[in-house]
């Protein structure tokens, strides 16, 4: 009868304790609460489960029951956002042998580096092409603090045309078919089927392939894919299913006819031109540059990793990495923070703050990409990007001032996301 008291008494203590809210408490030498604004000194900020629930200025007694982060002199400021990254694949892959992989292995992948992305500081990425449901269980995986991950927000299989990148290229047509993930469209109607199954699916955002890319076998260069009637269509059916659409695209065409067709952002947008980049200012295009991809892409180049189809389509692009950004920035289209991680070694993302600073960024500029510009471009700016009241606990700590050196970002000493400390 006593025993079964106790029982009775540890159940009761188990069930109020997990009904009770976990505060945190962190105290930081200095705060940046968004990055437009001057870094605050020693401050106080107080996490309850998963939001931030204040902040003030010098050291404010913890609550009993609190857990402590002391982190020193360092800086604390909200986690970076990743706008475009491959997390269920790593570089360098040969794609014959990729295609026997059966997809749930980019899950196991994925799973690696969703903990690596994390830990460099990575609260949020936005998953930019995958397998089937890869990315939405990762998504859900760390949603649910299952793995070790930052926030996912997915596009799922990209949207492609019949034998352009994003397809299944370089293999006899009866293992295309075998291959075939299912979203290729011809024609307005059909693409905006395909933008609905991709809906259906779980995607969060839609992703196309607007141009020839670089790292496909389809040996057609980086010109228009899609058509404007397809394009347009796509546009239309995402927005009105709520979802924004991000386009891969290198050529200027491609980006033009994108960006007027409404899509959301331009990813890579390598040869964007005066004419193309005049219109995605006159509709409030973003471009996510993708620095990083090419630095990934030119150590591979010539050690026989790549195909001579895809070696070509490389040399068509080192010399100009960067410049479109450039132009983009001097017309005042917006510049949002993106890698492609999975094309270089997931972890090595905050390197594209120096390549943003080494092109003409700021660091002001190059660490608002990464937060405030890409909350708003993700439609999530009162949830991410800053760190104030009611907003998610998503922060990091870094050593020395990342508005005068962006290089501090590439170490990062702690990371919170949504409330639970990473490592
Ligand atoms: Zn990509």
């Amino acid at each position: 009868m006593r025993k079964l008291g106790l029982v009775a008494a540890a159940t009761c203590a188990l069930m109020s304790s997990a009904a009770i809210a976990k505060t945190t408490v962190i105290y930081a030498g200095h705060v940046i609460t968004d990055v437009a604004e001057a870094a605050q000194g020693p401050s106080t900020v107080i996490v309850t489960d998963d939001r931030i629930t204040s902040i003030a200025p010098g050291r404010v007694d913890a609550p009993a029951g609190a857990e402590i982060v002391d982190l020193g002199d360092k800086t604390l400021l909200p986690g970076l956002i990743d706008l475009h990254v491959h997390l269920t694949g790593d570089p360098g892959g040969d794609y014959r042998s990729e295609a026997v992989e059966p997809d749930e292995w980019g899950v196991v992948v994925g799973e690696k580096n969703a903990r690596i992305t994390l830990r460099a500081g990575f609260t949020t990425v936005r998953e930019a092409g995958s397998a089937q449901y890869t990315a939405f269980a990762l998504r859900r995986g760390t949603a649910e603090g299952l793995i070790e991950g930052p926030r996912i927000v997915a596009a799922g299989p990209a949207l492609a045309i019949i034998g352009g990148h994003g397809d299944v290229t370089g293999f006899r047509e009866d293992i295309h078919a075998v291959l075939d993930q299912g979203y290729t469209c011809t024609g307005a109607v059909e693409c905006a089927e395909k933008v609905r199954k991709a809906s259906r699916a779980g995607a969060d955002v839609i992703k196309i392939t607007a141009t020839g890319g670089v790292l496909s076998q389809q040996g057609r260069g980086l010109g228009a894919h899609f058509s404007n009637a397809e394009m347009e269509s796509i546009a239309e059916t995402a927005h009105s299913l709520g979802l924004k659409v991000m386009a891969h695209a290198h050529g200027a065409r491609g980006i033009e006819s994108a960006a007027a067709a409404g899509i959301d952002s331009i990813e890579h947008g390598t040869f964007a031109d005066e004419a193309a980049l005049k219109v995605m200012k006159a509709k409030g295009t973003y471009m996510v540059p993708t620095l990083m991809a090419f630095e990934g892409i030119r150590e591979r180049l010539g050690k026989g990793i790549y195909t001579p189809t895809v070696e070509a389509k490389v040399r068509m692009t080192l010399n100009d990495v960067g410049k479109a950004m450039a132009r983009a920035k001097a017309l005042g289209v917006p510049i949002a923070f993106g890698t492609d991680a999975g094309v270089f070694e997931h972890g090595r993302n905050a390197h594209e703050f120096a390549l943003l600073v080494e092109h003409g960024l700021t660091p002001r500029e190059a660490l608002a990409s990464a937060t405030t510009v890409a909350a708003r471009l993700l439609s999530m700016e009162n949830e991410i990007g800053r760190l104030a009241p009611g907003m998610s606990a998503d922060m990091i700590a870094v050593s020395g001032d990342p508005l005068s050196d962006v290089t501090t970002l590439e170490k990062v000493d702690w990371v919170m996301t949504r409330g639970r400390i990473a490592g």
